[in-house]
């Protein structure tokens, strides 16, 4: 299932420059949500997971 490949989505991506995507361990921030690098779904800043597809950030402990 893919998801999050709307307009604002591509919007994203190229106000950002499109980077590489290499290795990606943490949320991206949009405004003051959170933004699954997977999908592309947003969460409040309070998520620890996507709930679309169930990725979780790498947190070294
Ligand atoms: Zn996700």
């Amino acid at each position: 299932m893919v998801l999050g490949k709307d307009d604002m989505f591509d919007t994203f991506l190229s106000q950002r420059g499109h980077r590489t995507e290499s290795e990606r361990v943490g949320w991206e921030k949009d405004y003051n949500k959170k933004q699954c690098p997977e999908c592309g779904g947003l969460h409040d800043s309070s998520a620890t997971e996507c709930s679309v597809c169930g990725w979780t950030p790498y947190e070294p402990s």
